[in-house]
């Protein structure tokens, strides 16, 4: 038995109003003036100065805003890294992510290519990246993807959505600051909570389990309960928990894996580009099979916050297009072996993909 040396992010603050401390963290990172620092940003935030006007901008540094209406692909990481390459004089000092899962995830993998040859696409999957990356910074804005603390981006590619696990991944350095989830929309709070609250069901009832993973999936899962359940918190005290929940929900499943639900909800993805929050809770609405008292739990809250999931997504699908999801679902090896077992492929035939997606 091997066991794994895993990176971590080396450097985080935390605390409301963090924020404003960024130039000084990174200041100190510029390695020439004409090697600027590029701030990849969510579109949501153009215009609204009450965050813009605290991004540090010096000498050539740059904004690009990045919409988050669909989730990254290697393609527009390809691209991304060609504009900033042929923008600037040198390559940057530093990239920056200021956003949710997918402007985190955008920030992570560019800073990678960015040092590394070739397309991202060749990449996704598990330590395939030769160099260190660029030094990469990572500002969430909505809490519950664990993207902020993860060793993995995950890209839509040419023929699979897959991360690029590699020790060169993680951020350099995080800034936590609860007050930028403040305007997050109800119904979007809700669906990247529950991303948080999945990783720690997977995690919690994998045969992947261990006293590292468990640790922090109790603690974050303690902190769903008090945020979704109970829902006694203030506005300030829910928002600060439930960033430290998707910290703690993402170190959990870095010691351990994701399961059933994350393996169904990357085929929805990829097939129908359903986001991973919904997708998620889609998916999970129906695996009491797999995870009782989480489903029964699941349950609960959605009725409490009124939500009403999408259905019939998979109504008018063909037979062909079943098979695309199953296969990205059956692709994700390690999620099955945690969710169910070393024998799992004798119990998740395709058959029983295709019933589970019929009802979704
Ligand atoms: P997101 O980044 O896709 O954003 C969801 C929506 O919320 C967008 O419309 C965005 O503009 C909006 N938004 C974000 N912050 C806001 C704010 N403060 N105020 C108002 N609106 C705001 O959402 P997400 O759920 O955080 O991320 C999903 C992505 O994360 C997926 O691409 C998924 O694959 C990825 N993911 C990555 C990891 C990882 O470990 N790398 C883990 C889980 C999920
Ligand atoms: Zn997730």
């Amino acid at each position: 038995m091997k066991f794994k040396n895993y990176p971590m992010v080396a450097r985080v603050v935390f605390g409301r109003g963090s924020f404003n401390q960024l130039e000084e963290l990174i200041e100190p990172k510029r390695l020439h003036v004409d090697a600027p620092f590029i701030f990849i940003v969510d579109n949501v935030f153009k215009g609204n100065a009450w965050l813009t006007s605290r991004i540090p901008i010096k000498y050539d540094d740059k904004i690009l805003y990045i919409s988050a209406d669909e989730e990254p692909k290697t393609q527009q990481v390809d691209e991304l890294v060609e504009k900033i390459i042929v923008n600037n004089k040198l390559k940057p000092s530093g990239i920056i992510g200021i956003g949710g899962g997918t402007i985190l995830d955008l920030a992570k993998a560019v800073s990678i290519m960015l040092n590394n040859k070739g397309d991202s696409s060749q990449y996704q999957g598990w330590d395939l990246v030769k160099n260190p990356a660029v030094y990469h910074v990572g500002v969430p804005t909505i809490s519950g993807t664990g993207a902020e603390v993860s060793r993995t981006t995950v890209l839509t590619g040419p023929e699979r959505k897959l991360g690029i696990n590699s020790d060169y991944t993680p951020f350099d350095q995080v800034v936590l600051d609860p007050e930028l989830t403040k305007d997050v929309p109800k119904l979007q709070w809700f669906y990247t909570g529950m991303d948080c609250f999945i990783h720690c069901i997977e995690s919690l009832n994998g045969t992947y389990l261990n006293a590292f993973s468990q640790s922090y999936g109790e603690k974050a899962l303690e902190l769903c309960k008090a945020i979704f359940v109970d829902g006694n918190l203030t506005d300030q005290d829910a928002q600060d928990q439930l960033m430290m929940a998707s910290w703690h929900g993402g170190m959990s499943i870095a010691y351990s894996q994701v399961g059933v639900a994350h393996a169904m909800s990357y085929g929805l993805s990829y097939l129908l580009g359903t986001r991973h929050g919904i997708g998620n809770c889609i998916v999970f609405d129906h695996l009491e099979e797999f995870y009782p008292e989480g489903v029964a739990l699941f349950k609960q809250m959605k009725e409490k916050y009124q939500i009403t999931l999408p259905s019939g997504l998979c109504k008018y699908l063909s037979d062909k297009e079943f098979d695309i999801m199953i296969n990205v679902a059956l692709s994700l090896e390690p999620l099955w072996e945690n969710a169910v077992g070393k024998n799992w492929k004798k119990i998740i035939t395709r058959a029983k993909l295709k019933a589970l997606y019929q009802k979704m």
